[in-house]
Parts: structure tokens; C-alpha cells; sequence
């Protein structure tokens, strides 16, 4: 058994035989064989060993007479590996005296052999490890022969670990068989990490190497509330974690009933509880849970879900499911947040021109750059629009000109559907994104020209502290909690009001309830959070009152370190919302 701990994302506790992705594609589907079949298995094994064997010895000799006797010699070398007779037997004493299946036998030695080499210290040795799992996923590809079963073949419930899950992997994930999923690399904040919230997946990241201490099929727990991985759990762990699956079921079960509840402070002040959103789908999720709009709704995802680019209908079908269900309450629709790590993978023209840079050609300054696709989303945004109440908000807007352009846009877009007669929506609210620190700074002359903002701390925190949001090698500098953040909110909400302009928080800041009382306390009344977090968030509102809230802002406010202001919070949060705290 192995613990190992990483960043909690999306809340929940799952256990399931593990789908490792990255290292190999495909997983073991039974980890066991019957007594009477020991034998008929070592021969199984046999047989695939000495297929692998003849595929090496025919790479030896091709490399040989095309490369160079020189190049040959590295196949030499695998082909010594993996006919290492102390490898073997290991192997074959594995099926016969634990019956374990040749599967899961030869990926436990194979990658306990990998381990070895990744610890010597050396660095020209360390590298030998990928030979070895090179040599593991020839064996396995013989074994499992017409039994491999990739993600997208999926029959049965499984736990992803991967090195990573880009975006648009997470949202094209098989969520009826997928119950977790757990990566080596990303941050809280990473659009990874995001997703897992709204496909409500329990999920860790930023996990760092373990990869090679786990075999696909093997048992994984998933904790995605504490941030925590068990692999191959003894049975006392298994029924610790059913009990506190339980636990945690009935707390669930607790905050739902305050649906029904008005999302207000002790002393009756209206704090707005909006839904942040990546698919239509989720809506329900918000309205089961009270949600009074939605305060961000992330269209880029229609471009990382896969399939063909989505036209201007495909839009406006996606947007009328979304206005539509709220009756009049508001859903703020973002333009098109492409870019980064949401890279459009399959869209040609959009693939040619987006930077992965955080720093890059992304979002609106794509948008502005590439008008047909800018100006069909806002056609559709402005049609759907025309059944119910909905928003325009511009991400990343990063200086005045930006903003000014994209409303130009607007406008002409407004002149084409008048022209043509079609249907739609004149008057529609135009926020923007505070996500930049130019934006933050220059707060005052921005309100001057928009109907809303909405403080993006995710991008805020990144750009501010120069520290990457999906890195866990800096972790320890990304937080909502450093001075330098709250500054820039309490900048941001004093334009507002001066300008009578609404503020809202749509970061992952205002997801976590430690940070409530101090949002609330520094003049903030609209939260937008991940769906299954309206719950806990109400909690915290329903507990305090704004006295309360303005003293633990002021404090929180006086300290100058980020780890100081998150100990605080966390004290506070104890005091006012003991369960949730733990
Ligand atoms: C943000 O940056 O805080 C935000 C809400 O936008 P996204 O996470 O989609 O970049
Ligand atoms: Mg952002």
C-alpha cells in the first residue's frame, strides 16, 4: 500500500482498478487467475516473452545493417533486459505463488525495475527506466493481444492516472465509466482541474512521480477532498474509506437542503450565488442547487469537446439551453477564453494561429485577431439572447483599446443582424474579465465603459505573482491569499461602486469557503462558483453577519504575507462553519 499527496480539486472519495495513461494506453483487466490455471498462464507469459524476444532481435538486426552495428547494440541491450533470467522468474513465481495473471505480474516487476534504475542518481541510468517501460508495453501489447481496452472503449468503471490530462482529454472523458482521476503535473487552478469540478469527477493533481509505483488494474483510491492517492489499499484502509464516504455523503446531503434557503447573511444582506459553467449540461447542476444565474459561462469548451467546428446554430443552440433555463435570471456568456493550455486541437484555422503561451496570442486578443469566428459567436450569443437574459463578458481584456475594439465589433455585428432582420437582443450587457493586473490598475477608467466586471482571480493570482496556475513546483506562490491579490480586488470593487457598476468573483477565490467572509467583507455580493460548491458556499454566507465579515476583511487586509492571511481565514472559518473547516 501507498499514500501520496497532491492538490484536491474536485471534492469526493472513489476506489476503482486503475487506467494508467502516459506510460501505457491500455489496462489489465483481471488481476487474478484460478489455481488450475497457474500453469496455462506461465506458458501464456512464456510465449509473449519469447514474441517480444523475436521483435527486439529483429530490431537488432535491422538497425544493425541500416544504422550501424553501433545503433544495433541498443536493442542488444533491451534484449538482454528482458531476458534477464532473475526478471523472469521473478515474473513466473508472481503467477505461481500469488496467481497473480501474467498482466499484473510482469507490470509489478517490470516497473519495480524501472524504480530501481530512477533512484541510482544517475542520470544516464535514471533514462534506462523508459527502456524498461518500453519493454513492459511490448510484453503487455502481446499478452492482452485483442484484449486491449483503450479510454474510449471503456465497459467498465475505472480510475484515470496519467502524467496529465490536457483540457480538451478531460472533457472528451467517458464520465459513466471514469469515477476519478489523478495526474502528476497541474495546479488548483489549472483548466484541468476546473473541469474535474464541473464533470463533478473526484480528481488530485500536482501528484508529482508515481506512476511507476503503480500497475494498470490495480486498486486506487481517489480522494479528491483531502488531496490524497492510496494504491493498493490494505482492507483496514477500504473500510476507513467506505465509512468516511459515508461521512462525507451525509455532509452533501446536509448543505442540499439548503436549497431552498435564501443566500443572505444573518443580518438578511442578499449575497448573489451564481453558477460557473463549461457545458450546457451543467445548468442542471446549478439549478438543482439553487443558483440565482450564472455568473461565467466558458464557451471555449464547445471547441475542446472534440467534433467539428461549431457553427453559429450549434451556438445558438447551446446558449438557448442555457438562458432558457434560468427564467430570467441572468447567464453571463464569456467570448470565445481559447488558448494557453485550452488549445483547439482540432480546429485548423484556430490550431495555426493560437499560442500555448499563457502569455501568448490567447482569448480575446485571438478573438480580435481572427473576426469571423469572433464576430459568428457574438451573432449567436446576441440571437440567443433575444429569449431570455443573458450577458457578454470579454476575457483577458488586458488595456482600453482591447476593450474598446471588441465592443466595435459588437456594434457592427448589431448593424449586420438589423440589416439582415433576424431576431435578436440590442441592449445586452457588456462586462469584462478582471484578470490582468493592467485591468485591476486601470480599474476606475475601464468601469467608465462596461456594465459589469468580473474578477478572474485564476489568471489575476498567475499574472500578479508570475507564478503558472497548472505548475505544483509553485504552488507554494499561487495564492488568493497574498496581499498583493487583495489589493487589486479591494482596487476593483472601489471602482465599482464608485462607478455603481456590479463586481463579482468568478476565480476558484470565491469557490473556497475560507475566503468568503472576506470577499463578503470587502464589498463583493455576487459569488460565481463551481456548481457543487453553491452548497458549502451558502453555508458560510447563512453563518456570518456583514459586521463580521467587514472585521475578519480589515484584518485579513493589515497582514503582509500570503500564508499569514490563509491561516487567518482558515481560524475564522472554523469559528463561524466548524464541519466545513474540516
Ligand atoms: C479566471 O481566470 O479566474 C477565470 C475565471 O477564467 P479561466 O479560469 O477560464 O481562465
Ligand atoms: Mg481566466
Amino acid at each position: 500500500m501507498l499514500t501520496k499527496r497532491g492538490i484536491p480539486v474536485s471534492p469526493g472519495v472513489v476506489c476503482g482498478p486503475a487506467l494508467v495513461l502516459g506510460v501505457e494506453d491500455f489496462r489489465i483487466p483481471q488481476r487474478y487467475v484460478g489455481v488450475d490455471a497457474v500453469e496455462a498462464e506461465v506458458a501464456r507469459f512464456r510465449t509473449a516473452l519469447a514474441a517480444v524476444c523475436d521483435e527486439i532481435a529483429e530490431n537488432e538486426s535491422l538497425a544493425t545493417s541500416t544504422l550501424g552495428k553501433q545503433y544495433g547494440a541498443i536493442f542488444a541491450a533491451h534484449l538482454q533486459m528482458v531476458q534477464d533470467p532473475k526478471l523472469v522468474d521473478e515474473i513466473v513465481k508472481l503467477i505461481r505463488e500469488r496467481h497473480f495473471s501474467p498482466e499484473f505480474a510482469s507490470s509489478r516487476v517490470f516497473r519495480r525495475y524501472a524504480k530501481m534504475f530512477q533512484n541510482l542518481g544517475n542520470r544516464y541510468l535514471a533514462d534506462r527506466a523508459d527502456d524498461i517501460f518500453d519493454l513492459e508495453k511490448r510484453l503487455l501489447r502481446h499478452l492482452l493481444g485483442e484484449r486491449r481496452e483503450e479510454l474510449a472503449h471503456l465497459t467498465e468503471p475505472v480510475v484515470i492516472l496519467a502524467n496529465n490530462l490536457t483540457p480538451g482529454e478531460t472533457a472528451t472523458l467517458p464520465k459513466q465509466f471514469v469515477l476519478g482521476f489523478a495526474t502528476q503535473l497541474g495546479g488548483r487552478t489549472s483548466h484541468t482541474a476546473i473541469l474535474a469540478g464541473a464533470l463533478e469527477i473526484p480528481a488530485v493533481v500536482g501528484l508529482g512521480d508515481f506512476l511507476s509505483d503503480v500497475s494498470a488494474g490495480e486498486l486506487v483510491i481517489i480522494d479528491g477532498t483531502r488531496g490524497e492517492i492510496i494504491i493498493d489499499p490494505d482492507e483496514e484502509t477500504l473500510s476507513k474509506y467506505r465509512d468516511s464516504q459515508a461521512r462525507a455523503k451525509s455532509v452533501v446531503e446536509r448543505l442540499e437542503s439548503l436549497r431552498q434557503e435564501p443566500s443572505e447573511t444573518r443580518d438578511k444582506v442578499r449575497i448573489f450565488l451564481l453558477g460557473n459553467i463549461e457545458f450546457p449540461e451543467e445548468v442542471e447542476h446549478c439549478t438543482q442547487r439553487g443558483a440565482d444565474g450564472i455568473g461565467l459561462y466558458r464557451t471555449e469548451f464547445l471547441y475542446l469537446r472534440g467534433g467539428p467546428e461549431p457553427t453559429e446554430d450549434d451556438q445558438i443552440d447551446a446558449y438557448r439551453k442555457v438562458v432558457g433555463a434560468f427564467d430570467g435570471k441572468q447567464v453571463v456568456i464569456r467570448t470565445l477564453d481559447l488558448g494557453a493550455d485550452k488549445f483547439p486541437g482540432a480546429h485548423k484555422s484556430l490550431t495555426l494561429t493560437a499560442s500555448t503561451s499563457a502569455l501568448g496570442l490567447r482569448s480575446i486578443r485571438l478573438a480580435l485577431q481572427n473576426l469571423t469566428l469572433f464576430k459568428t459567436q457574438l451573432r449567436a450569443i446576441l440571437r440567443a439572447a433575444a429569449s431570455g437574459n443573458a450577458a457578454i463578458m470579454f476575457p483577458l481584456v488586458a488595456s482600453l483599446l482591447e476593450l474598446r475594439q471588441a465592443k466595435m465589433i459588437l456594434e457592427d455585428v448589431k448593424e449586420d443582424l438589423e440589416d439582415e432582420g433576424v431576431a435578436f437582443k440590442r441592449d445586452v450587457p457588456v462586462g469584462m474579465m478582471v484578470e490582468v493586473p493592467s485591468a485591476a490598475l486601470l480599474a476606475d477608467e475601464f468601469a467608465r465603459e462596461v456594465d459589469f466586471f468580473s474578477i478572474g482571480t485564476n489568471d489575476l493570482i498567475q499574472y500578479t505573482l508570475a507564478a503558472d496556475r497548472s505548475d505544483p513546483e509553485v504552488a507554494n506562490l499561487y495564492s488568493s491569499g497574498d496581499p498583493s491579490i487583495l489589493r487589486l480586488i479591494r482596487r476593483v470593487v472601489e471602482a465599482g461602486r464608485k462607478r455603481n457598476i456590479p463586481v463579482s468573483v468568478c476565480g476558484q477565490m470565491s469557490s473556497d469557503p475560507k475566503y468568503i467572509p472576506l470577499l463578503i467583507g470587502m464589498g463583493i455580493d455576487r459569488l460565481s462558483v463551481t456548481p457543487n460548491l453553491i452548497p458549502e458556499v451558502k453555508a458560510v454566507v447563512r453563518s456570518i453577519d456583514m459586521s463580521q465579515a467587514q472585521e475578519i476583511a480589515g484584518r485579513a487586509m493589515a497582514l503582509e504575507l500570503a500564508r499569514d492571511v490563509e491561516n487567518y481565514l482558515r481560524g475564522e472559518l472554523k469559528k463561524v462553519c466548524p464541519d466545513l473547516a474540516q
